[in-house]
């Protein structure tokens, strides 16, 4: 696998033109970071990352995902926003080959995505990663059924890897009905290799990510995983990457850069799309629109406290937006050589052009002291994905990390209405609770984030009228 996949004959070349009139909902730069365009401090470099005129570069590095033997691209492919086959045949034509999924991710709607681009790409050439959660009392067949639903939505006959998606304990690392139906299917031809995938848990009760990784790292029936590693949420991935080299097992990423930094102000005669949704959801919950201005005015607050702590470095950096620190994020992931492939959620062309020239290249030293004021700066804003060490603290069970991270999805990953289904799905244990609650949970983060006051806003971000 160490040819680079080629364009299919038959593929055209996807122009942005053609992308516009498919996909022109999700065409969005990248938003300024702040209020505003930010000029560049005198003597800075403005470009701190490696670029080429974006629709030459193609991916550079390949790497030997463990056991496995694949040679996969450093950058891959997320799927979890994705809807728009036209991204999936972009990236591929850069030279991802790459792609995870799972059957939840828009419920099926990705790996349809993925499905349609499947016959302008050389089967051969590409790993697709696709997983299920397992319940307790899941059969092989049930599983099986499931594998094929997945199979019949990606438009092949095999998936070169199926997991147990959000393995939240040691136990299901060997639930019967799984590895029943993987050893059924492996034999048929249909799955070639086994997988898992952990942020953490959700629940107090649940175990952590490293504890789960790491034994399934160890257990010798998992040929590749998914973690959470980022630049600001490491420490447990790097225990885990250490356990899977020492078994070859195979490392990918999720979640690569922590989050976003906007501030946008709040003109109540004149509000922005997203905040006139905010303000109708509230109003039509019963709020008047006074008492929803005035929580979107806090929400503001809150994050023009969080801008004004990046204006150091954001100014002597001369960064211009936020996808330039996302950008920073993905770099310092592909730095790392076992860490395989580092899995970006594409969802339109712009991001694919910025992120595939940074395949194979070296974190520049700016670029590493940015990412180190960043990561001073958000410390203690920053919600681990994954971490769970507050969980004890709540008498009511809210699941904080959980919580964040739906929120992450909306306002990270722009995928505000997934985040709003799976925060409407924690029904009784969602952060409604937060708002009559003496907070317990004051000091009980190690990282010094304030929880309750974040987990209220975010509880307003979420719901669903
Ligand atoms: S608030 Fe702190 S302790 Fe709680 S999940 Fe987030 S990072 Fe972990
Ligand atoms: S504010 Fe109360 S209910 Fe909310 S997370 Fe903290 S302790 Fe739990």
């Amino acid at each position: 696998m160490s040819e680079k996949p080629k364009s299919d004959p038959q593929n055209d070349e996807i122009s942005r033109r053609n992308f516009v009139k498919v996909g022109g909902a999700v065409l969005a730069g990248g938003a300024a970071l702040g209020g505003g365009a930010i000029p560049a401090a005198a003597g800075t470099t403005p470009s701190l990352f490696p670029t080429l005129p974006g629709q030459d570069a193609r991916i550079q590095s390949y790497r030997t995902l463990g056991r496995t033997g694949w040679r996969v691209s450093d950058v891959g492919m997320g799927s979890v926003p994705l809807r728009e086959s036209n991204v999936v045949r972009y990236a591929y034509d850069k030279g991802v080959n790459y792609f995870d999924t799972a059957e939840g991710y828009g419920r099926g709607a990705a790996e349809r995505a993925i499905g349609e681009a499947m016959q302008h790409m050389d089967r051969d050439k590409i790993f697709i990663a696709s997983k299920c959660r397992v319940r307790d009392d899941d059969t092989a067949e049930q599983i099986i059924e499931r594998v094929r639903g997945s199979l019949e939505r990606l438009r092949t006959d095999y998936v070169d890897a199926y997991g147990i998606h959000l393995a939240s304990s040691v136990e299901v690392l060997s639930h019967p009905g799984y590895h029943a139906a993987m050893d059924k299917l492996k034999a048929e031809g249909r799955v070639r290799f086994t997988s898992v995938s952990y942020h953490g848990p959700g629940r107090p009760e649940q175990a952590s990510m490293a504890d789960v990784l790491v034994a399934a790292a160890e257990d010798g029936r998992f040929d590749l995983m998914l973690l959470v590693y980022n630049f600001l949420n490491h420490e447990d991935g790097d225990r885990i990457i250490a356990a899977c080299k020492a078994n070859n097992v195979g490392t990918t990423a999720m979640k690569t850069a922590p989050g976003v930094l906007r501030w946008e102000p709040v003109d109540p005669d004149n509000l922005t799309e997203q905040q006139q949704q905010y303000v109708e959801r509230m109003t039509g919950r019963g709020q008047s629109r006074e008492a929803a201005i005035e929580r979107l005015e806090a929400r503001a607050q809150r994050q023009k406290d969080l801008y004004d702590r990046t204006r150091p470095f954001v100014e002597q950096y001369g960064l211009l937006t936020e996808e330039q620190l996302r950008l920073g994020s993905i770099h310092w992931v592909l730095q790392n050589p076992d860490m395989h492939t580092a899995c970006v959620a594409f969802t339109d062309f712009d991001l694919i052009d910025k992120v595939v020239p940074l395949s194979g290249t070296q974190l520049g030293a700016a670029e590493a002291r940015m990412l180190e004021e960043c990561r001073l700066a958000l410390n203690d804003q920053y919600c681990r994905h994954g971490c769970a060490a507050c969980g004890g603290s709540c008498p009511h069970d809210v699941p904080v990390s959980t919580v964040m991270r739906y929120a992450y999805y909306y306002e990270g990953q722009g995928n505000e209405k997934y985040a709003m289904t799976l925060y409407a799905g924690l029904e009784g244990k969602n952060a409604s609770a937060c708002a009559d609650c003496a907070g317990d949970c004051a000091g009980a983060c190690p990282f010094g984030i304030d929880i309750q006051p974040n987990m209220l806003q975010v509880h307003d971000l979420l719901t669903l009228a």
